[in-house]
């Protein structure tokens, strides 16, 4: 069951990058509008974010804050009980002063109930930016809104921002997340209470290997999952076996064509320009129809 009242969540993830994550993630959340679906997509690939180049829109920017300890240096006496009170490693007294190293600080006020001189306190600091707002040029009674996350260069707080862009998809029927590549903490944030988890991979050893590590990410989270061959047709690697081998079902196959690639590097909506897109999309949404059924 998803996290959001009763909205239903498809997560589409991949172990690497380049196998047609987002891809799958625009033209599926497009066909679930399309269904009849209030839709938000939230591209949650928050140090790449693309998944707005597809799409016309109008948004509305807020930045992300994220709290953080603060030392007031006239009054710390450098005794070290802030120190020794977090978890984190996010402060070292050098030379008789305190330092509060931003980029490891989770913000769980700690330090400050420790401090016995009041000398420690919060403040708050931008980590990045979410944006939202309805995709204009679909049809009138096609309701799809996009939510982006974009970290500031250089911070490391991507699940962070991942997380306030999920909060803006509250309160729509479904939710279609284009999660980080990889498995790092920001992709465990994008998938953790997905209804669907999408594992887009591609025939090739690269993305056997990676395809595994994402399957085990998604039954570490215990998401029910189904995989997205892309580029179906070449390669070495028989991921329908392994599939087969592993319990879960191959829901759809993207043929490796030309078009395909050179619509998708127009930032066009493949599946409204290529019949063989448009089938696999089809099938991810009766997969997402079943799922909805049955939760
Ligand atoms: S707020 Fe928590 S994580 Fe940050 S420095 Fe204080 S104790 Fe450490
Ligand atoms: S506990 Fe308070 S006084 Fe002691 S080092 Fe930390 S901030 Fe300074």
């Amino acid at each position: 069951m998803s996290d959001v009242g009763s909205t239903f969540i498809v997560a589409v993830a991949s172990g690497k990058g380049g196998t047609g994550k987002t891809l799958v993630a625009t033209n599926l959340a497009v066909a679930l509008a399309r269904d009849g679906r209030d839709v938000v997509l939230v591209d949650c690939d928050v140090e790449a974010p693309n998944d707005h180049l597809f799409f016309e829109m109008d948004a509305q920017h807020r930045a992300v804050m994220v709290p953080l300890a603060e030392v007031d240096e006239e009054a710390c006496t450098a005794c070290g009980a802030c120190r020794d009170a977090c978890a984190y490693g996010a402060i070292r007294i050098l030379g008789g002063h305190t330092l509060v190293f931003p980029e490891l600080c989770h913000g769980c006020g700690a330090c400050v109930i420790a401090c016995p001189i009041g000398a420690m306190g919060e403040t708050r600091r931008r980590v990045g930016e979410v944006s939202w707002g309805p995709v204009r040029g679909l049809a009138a009674q096609d309701r799809l809104t996009l939510v982006s996350g974009t970290l500031d260069i250089g911070d490391v707080k991507a699940p962070d921002v991942i997380r306030a862009a999920r909060s803006l998809a509250a309160g729509h029927a479904c939710v279609v997340l284009d999660a980080p590549p990889g498995v790092s903490c920001a992709a465990v944030a994008a998938v953790k209470g997905a209804g669907l988890l999408l594992l887009v991979t591609e025939p090739t050893p690269f993305g056997l290997h990676d395809l595994e590590l994402a399957a085990r990410l998604g039954h570490e989270l215990e998401v029910p999952m189904a995989v997205v061959l892309n580029r179906a047709g070449t390669g070495s690697v028989d991921i329908e076996a392994w599939c087969t081998r592993e319990g879960i079902p191959l829901v759809a196959r993207i043929p490796f064509m030309r078009e395909v690639a050179e619509k998708y590097a127009d930032a066009c909506l493949v599946a409204d320009e290529v019949p063989a897109v448009a089938d696999a999309i089809a099938a991810m949404v009766a997969l997402v129809a079943e799922r909805e059924a049955s939760v």
